[in-house]
C-alpha cells in the first residue's frame, strides 16, 4: 500500500474525528478500500475543472489507491506530485465520486455546481455549470471530499448527503436567492491574506480560480512549509517542503492570477503591521490562534473576515466595524488560557518545575538542551532516538513538529481536548479557505451582510439546513469595540 510519506499527521487529524479508530484501524481501512473519481463529459466546464482538480488535491492526499476516470492524465500527474507514491489504478474501486455522467452504483457521491451554488447528492448525478464562478465547485469538492471520508470510515449508518445545494454566497444549505454573475472582480487596493497554512493555501488556490481578478493582496506568514503540513495543505505537492508558505502563495497567484499585485510579507503580523502601516481596507484571517485573532483585530483593519477549524466543526465569520460582534468579541477567552509555556511544557511532559527553562528556551528560540530532551523523553515514555532530530532546532518545532504533527507521540497519546493539539482532516480546512475568500469577494461585489455574521458546518454530519446566525458583541461590554478610544482611532482612520 501507498500512503504517503507525511500519513502519520492525517492518521493523527483522523484519529481526532472518528471515535473508535486509532493509527492501525485508519492504516488498514485506507489500505482496504479504492477510491474512483469519475469525471463525466458534462465536466468539461470552468466549473468542472475547479470541481475535479480540488477534488484531486483532496483525496491524493489522504487515500493511497485512487482511479481517475474520463479525464486527461493531467489529473494523475498532479495526483503523483501530491503523493509520489500514490497507486493509480484501472481496477475496480470502492467508493466513488461522480462529476456529471449517469447514474451509478451504491456508495457514490455525485457533485457538481450551479455559479456560487455547491451541489452534492448520493441519489441522482448533479448538473455542472458553464459559469467561471469557482466558488460553488470548489466547495462542492470539499462536501463531496466530506461524505467519502463519512463513508469509508462508516461515521454513521446513512453517512451520506441526500440532495443538498449549498450557497457559498449566502451561506446557506439553499439556492442562492438573488445569484449575480462574476466577472473580472478588483479585490481593492489593500487586502492581506493572514496565514498561509491550511486555510490559507486553499484560499490563494480559489482567488487564483477568480476570473481576473486584480487589485493588491498582501500575504503575511512568517514558516515554512513542513512535510507534516501536505495532510492538508491544498496547494502544496511533495516538492514544496522547505519552501517559505507566503512565497508558495504568491508564486502561484503571480501565475495564475497576473492582474492581481502579490506582496509576500513572511513575517508575523506586528511585524508586518510595524512595516507596511495600519490602513487596512479588508483583511482575511486564516490564523490558528485566538491570540493572534485578537491581535489582527486590536489594529483596527476596516473588515473582517475569518476562517477556523476546530474539532467540532469549521467556519467564517465577517465583521464590519459597527453593532455585530467584532473579531475580538467572538475570541475574548471566557477564563484564562495557559501560557504558551505552560502549554509546551505540559505537552511535552514537562512538570511545573520545567516551564520557567521552557520560557526561556521559546524566548530565544533555542533548541532544547540534551539533558532536557532526556527528560522528555522518559516523561513520555518515548524512544530518545526519536528526539534526536529536534537537538538543534528550537523548542517551539519540537512542540509544532513532535507533538502536534504526531513525529514523537503515538496517536492514543494526543490529546484531543487540548485545542492547540487539533490537527483538521484537509477537506474542512479547504472549505473554511474557500469561504474565507467567497465572502471576501461578495463584499467586493456588494454583497456583503452589514452586521456580523457567523457561519459553523459540521463535515462529520450531513450538512444542517441553517448554519448562519448574526453574531453579537461580547454581552459583558469589556470588549475593546466596546471602548471610545478605540471607536474614535476607527472613525479617524477610516473618515467615519
Ligand atoms: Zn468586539
Amino acid at each position: 500500500m501507498a500512503l504517503a510519506d507525511y500519513f502519520q499527521r492525517s492518521a493523527v487529524a483522523a484519529a481526532q474525528v472518528l471515535r473508535g479508530y486509532d493509527e492501525d484501524r485508519i492504516r488498514e481501512r485506507l489500505g482496504a478500500v479504492s477510491i474512483g473519481l469519475l469525471i463525466g463529459p458534462d465536466a468539461e466546464t470552468p466549473e468542472g475543472a475547479v470541481l475535479a482538480e480540488m477534488l484531486v488535491r483532496l483525496v491524493a492526499r489522504l487515500y493511497p489507491r485512487i482511479s481517475i476516470r474520463g479525464s486527461t492524465s493531467s489529473l494523475s500527474d498532479l495526483a503523483l506530485r501530491i503523493n509520489p507514491v500514490i497507486e493509480i489504478t484501472e481496477g475496480d474501486v470502492d467508493f466513488a465520486i461522480a462529476l456529471g455522467g449517469e447514474r451509478l452504483g451504491e456508495n457514490t457521491i455525485y457533485a457538481g455546481s450551479d455559479g456560487w451554488d455547491a451541489l452534492v447528492s448520493s441519489e441522482n448525478p448533479c448538473r455542472i455549470g458553464s459559469s467561471s464562478n469557482p466558488f460553488g465547485a470548489a466547495a462542492a469538492a470539499c462536501l463531496a471530499a466530506a461524505n467519502l471520508f463519512r463513508g469509508v470510515f462508516e461515521v454513521d449508518d446513512d453517512p451520506f448527503d441526500k440532495a443538498v445545494t449549498f450557497s457559498t454566497l449566502d451561506l446557506e444549505s439553499r439556492p442562492t436567492t438573488d445569484p449575480l454573475d462574476l466577472h473580472a472582480v478588483d479585490i481593492g487596493p489593500a487586502a492581506v491574506l493572514v496565514g498561509a497554512g491550511a486555510i490559507g493555501n486553499a484560499a490563494a488556490w480559489v482567488l487564483g480560480k477568480l476570473p481576473a481578478p486584480s487589485g493588491e493582496l498582501f500575504i503575511v506568514d512568517p514558516e515554512d512549509v513542513e512535510l507534516s503540513n501536505l495532510q492538508r495543505y491544498v496547494l502544496c505537492e511533495r516538492s514544496s517542503v522547505g519552501e517559505t508558505k507566503v512565497e508558495l502563495l504568491s508564486d502561484y497567484l503571480r501565475h495564475e492570477a497576473p492582474r492581481l499585485t502579490v506582496t509576500p510579507a513572511p513575517s508575523d503580523w506586528a511585524r508586518f503591521v510595524e512595516k507596511y502601516g495600519y490602513l487596512w481596507e479588508a483583511v482575511l484571517v486564516a490564523l490558528d490562534s485566538a491570540r493572534d485573532r485578537r491581535s489582527v483585530q486590536a489594529s483596527l483593519p476596516k473588515w473582517i473576515a475569518n476562517a477556523w477549524t476546530q474539532t467540532e466543526d469549521l467556519g467564517v465569520s465577517v465583521h464590519p466595524w459597527g453593532d455585530g460582534a467584532c473579531l475580538n468579541c467572538i475570541y475574548i477567552p471566557n477564563e484564562a488560557a495557559p501560557s504558551e509555556d505552560a502549554l509546551v511544557a505540559r505537552a511535552l511532559g514537562l512538570g511545573p518545575e520545567h516551564e520557567l527553562r521552557v520560557r526561556e528556551l521559546l524566548f530565544s528560540n533555542a533548541p532544547p538542551p540534551t539533558e532536557l530532551l532526556d527528560v522528555v523523553a522518559a516523561n513520555l515514555d518515548v524512544s530518545r532516538a526519536l528526539l534526536t532530530p529536534f537537538e538543534s532546532r528550537p523548542i517551539r518545532e519540537l512542540y509544532v513538529e513532535g507533538v502536534c504533527g504526531g513525529a514523537i507521540v503515538s496517536l492514543d497519546r494526543g490529546a484531543p481536548n487540548d485545542p492547540g493539539l487539533h490537527v483538521p482532516v484537509a477537506h474542512q480546512s479547504a472549505l473554511a479557505g474557500i469561504l474565507l475568500v467567497a465572502s471576501a469577494i461578495a463584499r467586493s461585489v456588494g454583497r456583503s451582510p452589514e452586521t456580523s455574521r457567523l457561519t459553523r458546518i459540521d463535515l462529520m454530519k450531513r450538512l444542517s439546513e441553517f448554519v448562519t446566525l448574526s453574531a453579537q458583541k461580547d454581552p459583558r461590554g469589556i470588549c475593546i469595540c466596546q471602548d471610545p478610544i478605540y471607536s474614535e482611532a476607527f472613525g479617524l482612520k477610516y473618515g467615519e
